[in-house]
């Protein structure tokens, strides 16, 4: 995922030899980090941010490339969200779960209605990679910011997954039938994208009802070495 200003997360979260494992008994999903207090994570809230663990795609640009394996072990206990929670009653708005792709885990459903029974507002970041655990979490869920990539012809180049198309518009399209309040974001990749994509994305998404739509300037920060040479080259 990609925070909602641009702001590369890998800064934020540590990184997997950084990480102290931590147990998965009763652990309701994988936290590969926590933010506990984030101004810009959900406009206008104040929230603490939840990173989880793994993502099925490889974006070209990603800023938390240790966050796509879903082996990795997790370095933070639920437990330890649940007694941050306890203590910041009135003082947070609300949980952001982001990632990694929130949605691949199992566990999120439970971890959502259990931040919602506590008092607090839930947002999410996702790419939109699985659509049928979003329909699950979708009732429980205040705000969504969703990461659009590419119009769909170039949607593989950016993601590495040929459905990955056809998977983020339905979930796009399932966060505007459910009417959750969304945002999308589209982190223009210069190294794939023309402005003529960038246009006919945006043509697409305001067909589509899309009244939250964002640009965000792609970052060399924490991406692979790989990409912020061809980035460099890019914009050379
Ligand atoms: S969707 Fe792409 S940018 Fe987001 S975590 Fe997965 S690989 Fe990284």
């Amino acid at each position: 995922m990609s925070a909602p200003d641009g702001v590369p997360l890998a800064a934020r979260v540590p990184t997997p030899s950084a990480r102290h494992a931590v147990g998965h008994a009763a652990e309701p999903v994988v936290v590969a980090g926590l933010v506990p207090l984030s101004t810009c994570d959900w406009p206008g809230r104040l929230v603490a941010t939840v990173f989880l663990q793994g993502c099925p795609w490889s974006c070209t640009y990603c800023h938390n490339p240790g966050l796509i394996d879903p082996r990795t072990p997790g370095s933070v206990a639920w437990a330890h969200v649940r007694d941050l929670l306890a203590r910041r009653h009135g003082l947070l708005d609300g949980v952001v779960f982001s990632g990694g792709e929130p949605t691949r885990q199992a566990g999120l459903v439970d971890a959502v209605r259990e931040v919602r029974e506590a008092g607090f507002g839930v947002g999410l970041h996702t790419a939109g990679a699985y659509p049928r655990r979003l329909a699950q979490v979708l009732p429980w869920v205040d705000w969504v910011g969703l990461d659009v990539k590419a119009p769909p012809g170039r949607y593989a180049e950016i993601t590495g997954v040929p459905a990955s198309a056809r998977l983020a518009l339905r979930s796009l399209r399932l966060v505007l039938d459910a009417g959750v309040p969304v945002q999308v974001r589209t982190t223009v990749d210069p190294t794939v994208l023309t402005s003529d994509d960038v246009a006919e994305l945006t043509a697409l998404l305001e067909g589509m009802g899309v009244r939250d739509h964002v640009l965000q300037e792609v970052r060399s920060t924490g991406t692979r070495p790989a990409y912020a040479e061809a980035l460099a080259a890019a914009r050379s």
